[in-house]
């Protein structure tokens, strides 16, 4: 009997599957899931085993070439999720196939040949060549290609193998080589005495000035520090040596040992608060309902998603913490989604300590060899917990238990780049189809997944009140730090012109008296873009679409509606008050930095924004720098948003809150609101307390205002019912299809074409719920020197209406369920 192979090509056009043969030699080894090299036109291409059977769908198939390892790169239940992927992204599943599997995975392959049977001693028959490997496999057995390579320098061995494996003499298999990186090590000082007596062995450190002066100034940093340090932090702080930490050693003050580390510049963020607890804390009553429900999802008693709405600092992790816990005891792994690791080292941490040895990471800054590592060793089920970013989804964990996104409503769990996929929703797939369960965790659910809740898509579980970590139980509990609202327009009529309020001014400057810290929070995205008055507030709208205007600069100024295209030129008065101070409004980093510097010269500042943070680790060194209070101001941009905790951040000022509102996409406010919301989570998070203020020209706005009352439920309730008088999700859905070309004209005429084509096809197909917005430019008209013109459809089902339709997106980049239309 034929057995056929139905396989998912690693070709990132290959929109369907392929039948090969499976080779007599193969039968019993190749299976669902193994990665096999294959020939695909005049090539020979890589590719997944999705299923075996008997039958082909074509006559003439050709053979599977080989098998790239025994062991199969992903489980069924990745499997069923490349063509789950596939199908609701529209995206070619051989796409979906390359987001699977590690960069490089296939050219790691290395064969391994053998010796099948005794020789006689004299080699006659064989070529030189020929004859130089089976003495070499003789006297030293299996051997790897990269092995044989070493003896054959600049000869060309692996024909004269070839043909030795033809003629059954020797064995050649493929797999994938254990990794050759070894765990990280790093030196590591910590205080091996109480502080006191540290203090009494000062004055006797050594015996010249200098050396005193160094050793007594390493010291007294180890005595400030409750966790063991680097030593290279230490010789950058005290100016000391390695020899001086090792008499410091042996006279028995400090402790100077090896410590394994995954990146170690994040450690020195744990000094300012406690470090991370190894045992699990008892539950809170309100933890312990969201982890009951995690149990029941375990039980296989619950199967929909549990959405953990829980404000910052409510406790979420730590029930994250119990779950992977409780996972482990069942022989289950556990995946943790964050939305950059980067940007939650304490959470990271709080795992490491809870599950020492046992979690893997998977983050974009870790070398080939180091995500291969985590790869394999996730395989072999080596690893309790997985933590990364959105691609870690696709690490290959036999007996994935728990799925848990926290932050799940940021955008990074969006690719924004073909093929887009949606990590939220696939992960929901994948606990499906692994029977895990699946957590969904945030301080401000995206409103569709809130509404899908109600209707019973999802578990919601809430947990409404911040934990204090001195007395979790007791009545002292945190409160949300109070937001003040500053309302700019009254800022200038009482003459004041500067970036900053009054009320924000005497806030910084009494956070620096204190000693405290300051966070100043700019929203860039779409910053100078758009134009509104100073004096009333008043934002130029498209009178067609009400959607607002943006300004544009090339080709002289004019304002556009992205939607309909309208155009206009930009008024000199504000049309509704007369006033002449109407105009683009944005700000950038560096003006509040100087802004800082000249009214405090005493600051010391730092900036955290996309210029600054485009050298390797910048995240964590500037994290780090901050954290131990070498800075007193912090200025940043969206990346502030994340899950940071700092206990001296007494101050987070929103220096223009509006910024980002005004723009002509239908999910604008509800990303305002949950950025308002998620920055000002930032302050207050110890006993010191904290505020927030948010300058506004337009306090009156819904998403500034349910956001300064940390009011979920109010903005919810508003935003349903604008989404749904304009049709938009959760009550519809929506497909984005970009068009990309240098010359303007061309994306345009494409999207008037397929435009077009579709209003043709809706109309023919009497689509009565379907319909498009557009084509109009992109609000980013011009990306990379490319012009982008856009088509949306807006659909129950859009994938089913364009699935029909595919011909007419050939060179169309499309988007299912995008979350912006920018
Ligand atoms: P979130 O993930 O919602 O921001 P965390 O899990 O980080 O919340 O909890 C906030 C703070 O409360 C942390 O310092 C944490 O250690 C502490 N905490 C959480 N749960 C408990 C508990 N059950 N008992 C005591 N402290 C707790
Ligand atoms: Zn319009
Ligand atoms: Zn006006």
């Amino acid at each position: 009997m034929t057995l056929f192979a139905e396989i998912a090509v690693h070709a990132h056009f290959a929109r369907e599957t392929y039948h090969y043969r499976v080779p007599p030699e193969l039968e019993g080894k190749a299976d669902a899931g193994h990665l096999v090299r294959v020939p695909f036109g005049k090539q020979i291409a890589q590719g997944v085993i999705l299923r075996l059977s008997e039958e082909s769908p074509i006559a003439d198939t050709r053979d599977i070439l080989n098998l790239l390892d025994p062991q199969p790169v992903l489980t069924s239940a990745h499997i069923a999720l490349v063509e789950w992927m596939a199908e609701s992204t529209l995206s070619p599943i051989g796409a979906v196939i390359s987001l699977m599997l590690p960069i490089g995975i296939g050219q790691r392959a290395t064969t391994r040949y053998e010796l099948r049977r005794s020789l006689p001693s004299a080699l006659d028959e064989f070529s030189a060549t020929q004859k130089r490997i089976l003495t070499l496999l003789r006297r030293r057995g299996a051997l790897t290609s990269r092995q044989i390579d070493r003896h054959f320098r600049n000869v060309d061995w692996r024909n004269s193998a070839q043909a030795l494996v033809r003629r059954g003499i020797l064995s050649a298999e493929s797999f994938l080589p254990p990794p050759r990186v070894r765990p990280k090590y790093v030196r590591t000082a910590e205080l091996a005495v109480p502080p006191e007596e540290a203090e009494a062995a000062l004055p006797s450190l050594g015996t010249t000035p200098a050396t005193q002066a160094r050793r007594a100034a390493a010291l007294r940093l180890l005595m400030r520090e409750p966790d063991a340090i680097q030593v290279s932090w230490i010789y950058a702080e005290s100016g000391c040596s390695l020899s001086d930490l090792q008499i410091l050693a042996e006279r028995g003050l400090i402790l100077l040992r090896e410590t394994e580390i995954w990146r170690d510049p994040l450690a020195r963020l744990s000094f300012s608060e406690n470090l991370p607890s190894k045992t699990p804390l008892s539950l809170t009553p309100a933890q312990r309902r969201a982890f009951d429900a995690i149990l029941a999802a375990m039980n296989g008693d619950s199967p929909q998603p549990i959405l953990l709405h829980g404000v910052t600092g409510s406790g979420k992790t730590e029930v994250y913490l119990h779950a992977a816990a409780e996972a482990a005891r069942r022989g289950k792994q556990s995946l943790i989604l964050v939305p950059e690791i980067a940007l939650t080292p304490q959470m990271v941490r709080r795992f490491f300590a809870r599950f020492p040895g046992e979690v893997g990471l998977v983050h974009s800054k870790l070398s080939e060899g180091e995500r291969y590592d985590t790869w394999r060793r996730a395989r072999a089920g080596r690893l309790k917990v997985v933590i990364g970013a959105r691609s870690a989804l696709f690490t290959p964990l036999p007996a994935l238990g728990l799925i848990v996104l926290d932050e799940f409503h940021d955008s990074s769990y969006h690719q924004t780049e073909p093929p887009f996929y949606d990590a939220v929703r696939a992960a929901e797939a994948l606990a499906h189809f692994a029977g895990a369960a699946c957590v969904f965790g945030s301080a401000t659910p995206p409103v569709a997944y809130r509404y899908h809740a109600e209707r019973g898509a999802f578990r919601l579980v809430t947990l409404k009140e911040r934990i204090s970590a001195e007395s979790p139980d007791s009545a002292r509990r945190l409160t949300l730090p109070p937001v003040q609202v500053v309302d700019m327009r009254e800022e200038l009529k009482a003459g004041n012109r500067h970036i900053f309020s009054r009320a924000l001014q005497e806030s910084i400057a009494e956070v620096l008296s204190r000693g405290e810290q300051a966070i100043l929070y700019l929203n860039r995205r779409g910053s100078a873009t758009y134009v509104f008055c100073r004096e009333c507030g008043y934002t130029l709208k498209c009178p067609k679409c009400d959607s607002p205007l943006t300004l544009h600069t090339t080709g002289g100024e004019r304002l556009l509606c992205h939607r309909c295209g309208y155009t206009r030129h930009v008024p000199k008065i504000c049309p509704q008050c007369g006033s002449s101070h109407i105009r683009a409004y944005g700000l950038g980093s560096e003006q509040v930095e100087r802004e800082v510097s000249r009214l405090f010269p005493q600051a010391r500042t730092l900036r955290w924004d996309w210029e600054t943070t485009r050298r390797k680790n910048a995240h964590e060194i500037i994290l780090s720098h901050f954290a131990s209070h070498r800075a007193d101001v912090l200025i940043g941009t969206q990346m502030l948003a994340k899950g940071l905790d700092l206990p001296l951040v007494t101050l987070v000022g929103m220096v223009l809150a509006d910024v980002g509102l005004a723009l002509p996409d239908p999910f604008a406010e509800e990303r305002v609101f949950q950025l308002l919301m998620q920055v000002a989570g930032r302050a207050g998070r110890s006993k010191r307390g904290g505020r927030v203020i948010l300058q506004t020209f337009q306090p009156e706005h819904p998403a500034i205002r349910f956001a300064s009352l940390h009011d979920y439920e109010g903005f919810y309730a508003r935003e349903m019912a604008y989404r749904q008088e304009l049709g938009y999700p959760p009550f519809t859905r929506l497909a984005r299809l970009e068009f990309r070309s240098p010359r303007s004209s061309e994306a345009e005429s494409a999207a008037l074409r397929l435009a077009d084509v579709l209003r043709a096809h809706i109309a023919k197909e009497r689509r009565v719920e379907t319909s498009l917005i557009g084509p109009a430019p992109c609000f980013f008209s011009r990306v990379g020197g490319e012009y982008r013109w856009q088509v949306v459809v807006r659909a129950p089902k859009p994938e089913e209406f364009l699935r029909a339709h595919l011909d007419a997106l050939e060179g169309w980049r499309v988007e299912l369920d995008p979350i912006s239309l920018l």
